[in-house]
């Protein structure tokens, strides 16, 4: 059995005392949830603390949005993956598109963000997606097939989630279809050797669309951005029907 995995990638959104308000008005909602899922919040390092405390004893898991690969060393700017398993920290997303995209992380660098937060037990959630550019090209299916090719050297697929995130469907509203989501997913899993690897959709996800996102037999749940932001409308997502 696969798990399911409803995140939501706040990005750089929400204060400490946001962050608190969010759960205000969102943790009430889960009472209706069903067992059947986990629930994260990757959050900012600034709100990670205060949320692994507000929600000890809760059902929702705090992740981070990056790590550097040292444990500790003169990398002005970085957090370690000890510092995050300090703060509660579970779950940690790796080479969003944002981060490869604007602060130059490379396929060598994903890699060993990687194994680093797996050496401290967070389980890393690993994005990869093409850009519109090379979906125009037809080149999906081999950007993606090479992300994983060299993001995955030494990963162990037992202790990982991947999140496909087509970049043009990140923020634009403009969501890739169900079908086609499901198709992508399934070439990545044929590609792993642990078939059971949680594999998300993210790109544009909303209460509207989660419902037939998740009936799609390969996606095993989503990675929200902007949604994920609003209480009810994460409530609504990680309460999607089936
Ligand atoms: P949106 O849901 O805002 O499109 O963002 C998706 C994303 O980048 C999640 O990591």
């Amino acid at each position: 059995m696969r798990k399911v995995i409803i995140a939501g990638n706040w990005k750089m959104y929400k204060t400490q005392a946001e962050a608190l308000d969010f759960l205000r008005g969102f943790l009430d909602h889960l009472n209706e949830t069903p067992d059947d899922r986990e629930i994260v919040i990757c959050a900012p390092f600034t709100a990670l603390g205060t949320l692994s405390k507000n929600l000890h004893g809760s059902r929702v898991r705090v992740g981070a949005q990056n790590v550097h690969w040292e444990d500790a060393g003169a990398f002005t700017g970085e957090i370690s993956a000890p510092m995050l398993v300090e703060l509660g920290v579970r779950y940690v997303v790796v080479g969003h598109s944002e981060r490869r995209q604007y602060f130059g992380d490379t396929d060598v660098t994903v890699n060993l963000r990687l194994r680093a937060a797996q050496t401290h037990g967070l389980i890393p959630i690993l994005c990869v997606g093409e850009t519109k550019q090379q979906r125009d090209a037809n080149e999906t299916e081999a950007v993606i097939i090479g992300q994983l090719d060299k993001d995955l050297r030494g990963v162990d697929q037992e202790r990982l989630v991947i999140a496909y995130e087509p970049i043009w469907a990140i923020g634009t509203g403009d969501t890739c279809e169900s079908e086609e989501a499901n198709r992508i997913i399934g070439l990545i899993r044929s590609k792993l050797n642990y078939p059971d690897v949680p594999i998300q959709y993210g790109g544009s996800v909303k209460p509207g669309n989660i419902d037939e996102i998740m009936a799609q037999p390969e996606i095993d749940g989503a990675l929200v951005g902007g949604a994920s932001l609003i209480p009810n409308d994460f409530a609504r997502i990680v309460n999607y029907k089936t």
